[in-house]
């Protein structure tokens, strides 16, 4: 078995969508970033490149690539879920912790919870997202933006 943690964070501004976990969350303000800034996938993506010690995100898809041009993110982190079974491994169970103020993302948690499952090829039992807010304080606490974390649990695949 194999672990891998991931970290990322985005700058929220208006006039972006609010993409989490690739679902679009009704707000004021969204993530800057290259692709659509889904901060979510990317900590996701890198825990489970992490796992691999498969470098991260930005090495397999660089910010410098027009490619990745506004991409939607769960397509890199279809990707890069490929890559791991690619590279010999099932994913086991994932676990987030996003941060953030607002909006509140209790709501949407369940449906972003089965997009990730469903990229992910797992189910949904083994993927758990939670949100948090940091009560004021810092970037995530004041809307200048949001972040997260992951750990993904992968395993040898049986004849992979
Ligand atoms: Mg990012």
């Amino acid at each position: 078995m194999r672990v891998g943690h991931g970290f990322d964070a985005h700058r929220l501004v208006e006039g972006r969508p609010f993409v989490l976990g690739g679902v679009r969350i009704p707000f004021e303000r969204g993530p800057l970033g290259h692709s659509d800034g889904d901060a979510l996938a990317h900590a996701l993506a890198d825990a489970i490149l992490g796992a691999c010690a498969l470098g991260d995100l930005g090495v397999h898809f660089p910010d410098t690539d027009p490619r990745w041009k506004d991409a939607d993110s769960l397509e890199l982190l279809a990707a890069c879920a490929e890559l791991a079974r690619g590279a010999g491994y099932a994913i086991g169970n994932v676990d987030v912790t996003v941060v953030v103020q607002a909006p509140r993302l209790a709501p949407h948690l369940a449906a972003i919870r089965a997009r990730l499952a469903e990229t992910l090829r797992i189910d949904p039992a083994n993927v758990s997202v939670k949100a948090k807010s940091s009560e004021g304080m810092g970037y995530t606490g004041d809307g200048t933006g949001i972040a997260a974390y992951a750990v993904a649990l992968l395993e040898r695949s049986n004849g992979a």
